[in-house]
């Protein structure tokens, strides 16, 4: 049996994600498993109507989508070339939530992140985002740290 036959790897297109897509990418070859790339557009909900009206926020939330599908294009065109066992996903809401749920949602086996993103922040052990994820998921999760 394969023990890994869904990999979803967690993508803010930092450094330290990039490294862990690398890894992601490289257990999906290995295992021969689907790849699953998401990307969590971190929604700002109480922002929501309160500076801006409905109607500019939700423009302005368009372009946020589009600017991601745009960026997670050329990633994938970037860094899949001799690989299409994929599928790219991009939600909206709170990134750790997001990513448990939609690994939930795709019954991943693994689910790799980095240990650092984009604000680079050195939190006690791990980035916020990578801590919360390791403690909630159910689904095993590997933590990938991008040596400086
Ligand atoms: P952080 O805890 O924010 O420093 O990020 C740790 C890791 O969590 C990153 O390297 C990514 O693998 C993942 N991650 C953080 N933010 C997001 C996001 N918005 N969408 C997808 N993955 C994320």
């Amino acid at each position: 049996m394969n023990p890994f036959s869904t990999v979803l790897v967690a993508v803010d297109f930092s450094d330290s994600s990039d490294n862990a897509f690398k890894m992601a990418l490289a257990m999906a070859k290995s295992f021969s498993a689907r790849l699953i790339i998401l990307h969590v557009i971190n929604e700002p909900v109480d922002l929501r109507g309160f500076y801006v009206p409905h109607l500019s926020f939700e423009r302005l939330e368009n372009e946020i989508e589009e600017g991601a599908q745009n960026m997670m294009k050329s990633f994938c065109h970037n860094q899949l070339a001799d690989f299409d066992n994929y599928e790219s996903m991009i939600v909206l809401g709170l990134p750790y939530e997001e990513i448990i749920t939609q690994a939930e949602k795709v019954a991943a086996d693994l689910v790799v992140i980095g240990t650092h993103g984009r604000t680079g922040l050195d939190h006690v052990l791990f980035g916020s985002t990578a801590e919360k994820v390791v403690r909630k998921s159910k689904i095993p999760v590997l933590t990938v740290r991008l040596e400086e």
